[in-house]
């Protein structure tokens, strides 16, 4: 064998070789870019924004989630758990997550489906697979897929995999991202990116670290970044009262998105309770964030704000 041949056959290795933790495959999404589209959801995520309504996206690792209400308390669970990390507290099912390998065991004899290990590893072409399905509904529609989490730019060889393959295929991307990584790692996937949804939360630093526990200076600088590299993005506001409704923040970040050039459209997602049962299923322990949903006068004036600005809003994805 060649160089050549060799290199060919070490690339063919890689890409074999690459695969990415994926927390669920959603089909028929019509929120999360045009047209309709599958979300693939990749598990890990830099942030601890405690609002997160997909908290199952935060770890890397899988996780066991435990649904309460299909519990029929039998025991079987505990009793194929050959580490012992089950056992039961007044009607509730505890597992010991330092002993808890995620080996699922304990969900393949659950009959009601009360306990699913979260997270699976999987190659390109299986999600390849998932998306050609659908491909008949993109074209109808305008649509595509949606790599999503979670953080996707966390586990950047598959991204830049599949980005390709899609590319080749024909099908729409867009990417779902905080925007909080290294920029040449944007760059390096950007040209095969058709769109982005670039997620901006707080303007003001302290307060951006207090509550996701990283600055935003990167994640500012780098969709200024995108803007300037002529890639197409759409800011996507999680709108959280007390935290970021008010008038300072939701001004800077108008501004700020109106000095970009590529980026005229920011959406509105007002928070919503879904992450609170997720966060219980999951066993979080620690206070677990609760909040209420914006109301519609608080959210036609942020969207009346953010309008004066020039930009065009919507509310919902
Ligand atoms: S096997 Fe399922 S239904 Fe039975 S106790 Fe365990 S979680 Fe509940
Ligand atoms: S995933 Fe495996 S180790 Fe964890 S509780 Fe279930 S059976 Fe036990």
């Amino acid at each position: 064998m060649g160089p050549t041949e060799n290199r060919r056959s070490l690339r063919n290795q890689e890409r074999v070789a690459t695969s990415a933790m994926i927390f669920d495959i959603k089909r028929y999404a019509i929120h999360d870019g045009p047209g309709i589209r599958t979300t693939v959801f990749f598990k890990g995520c830099p942030l601890a924004c405690p609002w997160c309504h997909n908290p199952e996206g935060v770890s890397h690792e899988p996780q066991l989630m435990w649904w309460r209400r299909r519990c029929l308390a039998c025991g079987d669970c505990s009793e194929a758990c050959s580490e012992e990390a089950i056992s039961f507290a007044e009607g509730d099912l505890e597992v010991d997550r330092a002993r808890c390998t995620k080996c699922g065991e304990c969900a393949a004899v659950c009959c009601s489906h009360a306990l699913q290990v979260i997270g699976r590893t999987m190659t390109p072409g299986q999600v390849m697979e998932v998306l050609e399905k659908d491909r008949v509904f993109y074209e109808e529609s305008g649509g595509g897929v949606t790599f999503s989490g979670g953080e996707p730019l966390m586990q950047q060889e598959f991204l830049h995999d599949i980005l390709r393959t899609c590319r080749q295929h024909g099908i729409h991307t867009v990417v779902d991202t905080s925007g909080y990584t290294e920029p040449d790692t944007l760059l390096r996937v950007s040209d095969d990116v058709d769109m982005f949804l670039y997620d901006l939360k707080i303007m003001n630093d302290d307060a951006h670290k207090k509550y996701t526990g990283v600055s935003n200076e990167s994640i500012l600088e780098n969709l200024r970044l995108l803007s300037e590299h002529g890639s197409e993005a759409v800011v996507r506001l999680s709108l959280i009262p007390n935290v970021n409704d008010d008038v300072g923040n939701i001004g800077e970040l108008g501004a700020f998105v109106a000095s970009l050039k590529n980026v005229g459209a920011v959406h509105i997602l007002p928070y919503h309770r879904a992450g609170i049962s997720k966060a219980k299923r999951l066993g979080e322990s620690g206070e677990i964030f609760e909040n209420v949903p914006p109301s519609s006068d608080i959210l036609s004036s942020v969207e009346n704000r953010l309008r004066g600005f020039g930009l065009e809003v919507r509310v919902g994805g």
